[in-house]
């Protein structure tokens, strides 16, 4: 999980201005907002985020089969942010992982105050809250670290073994600066990579 910094685009903050009952969950399924639906997905992705998912910083695309736009406080429990700039991230759609995993039946945000237990991307930076070991795993620096890692399953096995290979091949980098990594390799995995990779360089 990685900071992000939100910039309301004004054909959004127009469109919300002509939906009737904006504080309402099926605000999200008015014509005005369901047609801009797919721009905003993709601006949010690219302008905001790398081309990241914001909760597990995997490369994906805008397409709608790939990535949705998330309400980080689902529209169920706090409906009044439905169309509030501020509570929509983009990310993947991969099962059991990231929103699907956080939205799904067996969640454990069951009431509005339950979002103060997750480390929020826009108003905290994730850094604090979380290490990286060459191993791929997240280690938590806290409760609500470790809760925030849970409810997103950010070390889930596939992810794990995908930041592990690419600590492995960093090392093999040693030579270049930061920048040239990610010219190199992309942002992907952005946050494990500025952590890790000058701890490798000292290795
Ligand atoms: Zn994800």
């Amino acid at each position: 999980m990685f900071q992000i910094t939100k910039d309301e685009p004004k054909y959004f903050t127009l469109a919300k201005s002509k939906v009737k009952l904006p504080k309402v969950k099926d605000a999200w399924s008015n014509k005005n907002i369901n047609s801009i639906r797919a721009r905003l997905r993709e601006d949010i992705l690219l302008r905001e985020q790398k081309g990241l998912c914001v909760y597990c910083e995997k490369k994906i695309s805008s397409k709608a089969n790939v990535s949705n736009i998330d309400h980080f406080e689902t529209r169920d429990l706090v409906s009044e942010k439905t169309l509030d700039y501020q509570n929509l991230f983009v990310s993947c759609n991969v099962q059991h992982r990231c929103s699907s995993f956080k939205d799904s039946k067996k969640s454990p945000l069951k009431t509005k105050d339950d979002y103060c237990n997750i480390v929020n991307p826009v108003s905290e930076n994730p850094n604090d809250f979380f290490d990286y070991l060459f191993s791929g795993e997240i280690v938590p620096l806290s409760d609500k670290a470790k809760f925030t890692i849970a409810l997103f399953n950010l070390n889930h096995q596939s992810l794990y073994d995908e930041r592990k290979l690419l600590a492995d091949t960093l090392k093999y980098c040693s030579n270049l600066t930061l920048d040239e990594i990610y010219e190199n390799f992309g942002y992907e995995f952005e946050s494990f990579i500025n952590n890790v990779y000058p701890k490798l360089k000292e290795l």
